[in-house]
């Protein structure tokens, strides 16, 4: 099969249907990286790029790291995998629950895992129901999440997340499932107390939204929604997918905020992305009618949970962020980040520069520009400079390794400036014809 490029010219059709993309678009032309050193990817021409969004905000430490490569290599010539139901286990399974328990601001911690992000969305949605009706409350169905909220795409997470357009087009999903404005605790209350507290399962925020342009929360909001959780024995669940493992300066981005939730799901920064891992870590006190109860199994879990080798690439990319202090570097540099981007909120196309907690921000632009489509028109510029930024439904967001330095900052911060300055000039301001 054939398709034609932007020239006219024949191109053969790609066979990969790639995730969240318009194919009329990608079909014309695919971008092919072919190497990754450190904060660098390299495309098949040889081209060099900053990653400025370390792939989909997850390659913490950075590419290409060998020491992880290592260890990969030497689980799989020893045991690639096996599966955990029943007793079965493998040391790398063991240790690296055991370190992740060690290190999540969670109570008397156990961790499931999943082969992703989305995959743990839907087992803390489930593991919460599933709790509530162990525990004879099996009316504690409901489930809150926020608007701009971004949980995976999943049943679960799909039906949670609140960015409208990931959900229209697929008909009902999860009943018993509502969203409430993302920076609202009074909004928060009146759900529960409309819901009825007795039939709220549990309530899912992001630390910081990422995907739904990268929002930290008002000071003090995200404390206000354990209290609220607390006051009516909601659970409460930190999707930390993009927030764990150094992200927001911390191992776990609740302990930024002092919170102790009764589920923290993870993913992305666990391995840095070198293969597919996630999970949920969850309290003593959600763990406790599947621990002490017997016969009372959780009928959850998929083939690759605990995938041996996944496994060791997690503790190995948990060595390099102790071992390079990356995790405290990355506090460090949020405000270089946040400094170097806030000139941009002089242009003509910004409405407003985002970040400073943790090492991730986002440049929103007005609605007229947006209508223009300047998110990926600035995409494609900056990408042009050599550098990669991510287009939003608002504006364009950075997440650059954890691993950067500060003179990188600094070019990545220009490109996207030079990038942004070239859109407002061109398409987004010409008179319409
Ligand atoms: N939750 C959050 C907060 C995320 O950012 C993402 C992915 N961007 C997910 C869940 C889903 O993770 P995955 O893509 O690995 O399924």
């Amino acid at each position: 099969m054939t398709s034609s490029d932007r020239s006219g010219a024949a191109v053969a059709d790609t066979r990969l249907w790639h995730p969240f993309s318009d194919m009329s678009a990608v079909r014309r032309g695919e971008f092919v990286l072919t190497r990754g050193e450190g904060i660098w990817v390299y495309d098949d021409q040889g081209r060099r790029y900053l990653d400025g969004t370390a792939s989909l905000w997850y390659a913490n430490v950075g590419h290409g790291r060998k020491e992880i490569a290592a260890a990969v290599q030497e689980q799989m010539g020893k045991l690639e995998a096996y599966s955990a139901f029943g007793d079965f286990t493998t040391e790398p399974a063991q240790a690296l629950a055991a370190r992740i328990a060690g290190l999540a601001p969670v109570a008397d911690a156990r961790v499931f895992f999943t082969t992703g992000g989305g995959e743990a969305l839907d087992s803390a949605a489930k593991i919460a129901r599933r709790y509530w009706s162990a525990k004879g409350h099996p009316e504690r169905v409901h489930l809150i999440g926020r608007t701009g909220g971004y949980h995976g795409t999943n049943g679960y997470g799909t039906s949670i997340g609140g960015i409208e357009a990931n959900r229209a087009g697929f008909g009902p999903l999860m009943s018993q499932v509502s969203s409430v404005q993302w920076d609202s605790l009074t909004a928060l209350e009146q759900e529960i107390l409309a819901v009825g507290p007795q039939k709220v399962a549990a309530v899912f925020a992001e630390p910081v939204i990422g995907a739904g342009g990268v929002l930290p929360p008002p000071e003090g909001y995200l404390e206000g929604v354990q209290a609220i959780c607390e006051e009516h024995g909601i659970l409460f669940v930190a999707d930390e997918v993009i927030c764990a493992f150094g992200r927001l300066g911390h191992w776990f981005g609740s302990e930024r905020f002092g919170l102790a939730p009764d589920m923290i799901t993870f993913a992305k920064g666990v391995t840095s992305g070198y293969l597919p891992l996630g999970g949920v870590v969850a309290s003593g006190r959600v763990a406790e009618p599947f621990w002490d109860e017997a016969g009372n199994m959780l009928r959850h879990g998929a083939t690759y949970s605990a995938h041996a080798t996944c496994c060791v690439a997690g503790s190995a990319n948990l060595d390099l962020l102790a071992q390079d202090d990356v995790v405290s570097r990355a506090l460090e540099l949020e405000s270089v980040l946040l400094d170097a981007l806030k000139p941009l909120a002089e242009q003509s196309i910004v409405h407003e520069v985002r970040g400073g907690v943790g090492l991730l921000a986002a440049v929103e632009f007005t609605p007229e520009a947006l209508a223009a489509g300047a998110p990926g028109k600035v995409f494609e510029r900056a990408r042009e400079r050599g550098v990669i930024v991510r287009a939003l439904g608002q504006g364009v967001a950075v997440s650059p390794p954890l691993t950067i330095e500060r003179d990188e900052i600094a070019f990545l911060a220009t490109a996207i400036g030079e990038a942004i300055e070239e859109v407002g000039q061109t398409s987004v301001n010409a008179p319409a014809t």
